[in-house]
């Protein structure tokens, strides 16, 4: 069984006191190798690590970090098909998703800090012929990054790459159901040429690891993805030491549907922005509302379209949804189906776990699951489920939709279909959340502000946004 090691001042060690957790491959069930169960011993070497390299490395020409960012880039791109399946056998999702989307975003996302540090530039305030203001932005020192399972390298490197872009060290730890991927990145690391300490990655538990990260006195900024109530422990650590934070939390999204849209554009991406990853995606559309004139051909069609998906092996070729993360998370995902038949609904397809046989026999699948039938108010449609589990509910009008999608305590998407251009800016603006795709979903442009309003997120990632987060803005006054 391959033993995964953390990476601390450029080697890869074990846990100081030598523990491990096992890691399990959710297609099987079976447990394929294991990972260090570190604690704040860990940490706390990572963190002197990371506070060694951190003058060498914030002083370093910027275009060297950029040069090293884009070797990474390369290297990750080189070894696709490596990461691309022990993502897949890591986090249970399809070999072929894993491949088109979640490497090929990990490679963009150290290309593009690699490119974006060097044309980030500070502000000048002129004050006539009184003065002159400019601002100087300087990398933190330490910062600590935090990610989740669902898109593991995918979300791992959009926060390490801005962070070392800046000129910050880098503490971070990967959810321990997925730690596959974050393994690999340390030895291209090192291939890279990237100067020990300045990434250190430390395996192990949330609350364990993720925990002495964010209490320890010399990490000043968090970045964290992840469900909301963690963000909310992180929050209430980081609180009383002034951390910065950006907290990338739950969703619980919504998918308005006007009968004026793309009918077929907008099916066949509804199936996406409902599936896509097994459901486990913070953005995709989980309370799906289609106007009532078009509310049944679209529930038949929904329907249909749905039943063609291929849960199974992931690694074959044909299968749409792959396994949930972990027996547990699949548990919570029935419980959930089980509530919304208590709270009313009627699961119009899916509901059941799938036994795919096969080397999958004991694995953790879900089927993709409609339900229909059920209030906004009800906990189904309220409560992050993040699985494959949509509800569909008909509307009347517009400003009774808005406030149905606006119902709960999330804000981080919003997908919304219509032609009609006027109303796509109306609601757009009224929405409560911090994306909002019109016509499409998932189009991501790496520059634009990415995170969540209400319980849903603190602060944005992405582009300037992110560069900004990982540095201190200083102002210098110059009396003319
Ligand atoms: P969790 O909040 O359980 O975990 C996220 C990360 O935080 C993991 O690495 C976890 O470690 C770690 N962690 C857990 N407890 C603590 C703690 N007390 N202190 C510090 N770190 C801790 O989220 P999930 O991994 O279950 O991910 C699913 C959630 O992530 C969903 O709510 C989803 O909406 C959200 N998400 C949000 C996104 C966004 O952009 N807004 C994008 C993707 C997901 P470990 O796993 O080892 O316990």
């Amino acid at each position: 069984m391959e033993q995964l090691k953390n990476y601390i001042g450029g080697k890869l060690i074990p846990s100081a006191d030598g523990a491990t957790l096992e890691n399990f491959n959710p297609a099987t069930g079976d447990a394929y190798s294991s990972l260090p169960d570190s604690d704040e011993i860990d940490v706390a070497r990572a963190v002197d690590a990371a506070k060694n390299a951190f003058p060498a490395w914030s002083t370093t020409p910027t275009e060297e970090r950029s040069r090293l960012l884009f070797r990474i880039s390369q290297l990750i791109e080189r070894d696709t098909e490596q990461f691309a399946l022990a993502e897949s056998t890591d986090q249970g999702k399809p070999l072929a998703l894993a491949h088109s989307v979640d490497i090929p975003r990990a490679v963009s996302n150290f290309r593009f800090f690699a490119s974006s540090l060097m044309h980030f530039a500070s502000e000048a305030h002129p004050m006539e012929q009184a003065a002159i203001n400019y601002t100087l932005r300087s990398p933190l020192g330490v910062a600590g990054c935090i990610s989740p399972w669902n898109l593991p390298i995918y979300l791992f490197t959009w926060k390490i790459a801005p962070a070392l872009a800046a000129g910050n060290c880098v503490v971070a730890k990967p959810s321990e159901l997925t730690p596959m991927t974050a393994f690999m990145l340390s030895s291209l690391c090192i291939e890279a040429g990237l100067p020990p300490g300045v990434l250190n990655i430390v395996h192990g538990l949330g609350t364990k690891v993720g925990q002495a990260i964010v209490a320890h006195r010399d990490v000043p900024a968090i970045s964290f993805t992840g469900g909301t109530a963690t963000g909310r422990t992180i929050a209430q650590t980081a609180a009383p030491m002034f951390k910065k934070l950006s907290l990338e939390m739950g969703g619980k999204n919504p998918a308005i549907i006007f009968a004026d849209c793309n009918y077929p554009e907008m099916l066949k991406t509804t199936v996406q922005s409902s599936f896509s990853n097994q459901g486990e995606i913070c953005l995709c559309g989980s309370r799906i509302f289609v106007e009532r004139s078009l509310y049944k051909q679209f529930k038949q069609d929904f329907i249909d379209a749905v039943k063609s998906l291929k849960v199974g092996d992931p690694l074959e070729s044909g299968t749409n949804l792959g396994a949930v993360v972990s027996e547990a998370h699949r548990e919570k995902i029935i419980s959930y189906i089980a509530l919304a038949r208590d709270e009313g609904g009627t699961i119009l397809f899916g509901g059941k776990k799938v036994n795919p046989g096969g080397r999958c026999s004991n694995g953790w699948f879900v089927e993709p699951t409609i339900i229909e039938g059920l209030p906004h108010t009800c906990r189904t449609n309220q409560e992050e489920i993040f699985g494959p589990v949509v509800t569909l509910t008909p509307f009347d009008r517009e400003d009774e939709v808005l406030q149905d999608a606006n119902s709960t305590q999330y804000g981080l998407a919003a997908i919304l279909w219509t032609d009609n251009l006027t109303r796509a800016h109306r609601i757009a603006a009224r929405i409560h959340s911090g994306i909002v795709w019109v016509n499409c979903w998932l189009l991501r442009d790496l520059r634009t502000p990415f995170g969540g309003m209400k319980n849903s997120g603190l602060g944005r990632e992405g582009g300037l946004e992110a560069l900004r987060f990982f540095t201190e803005p200083k102002n210098v006054c110059i009396k003319l």
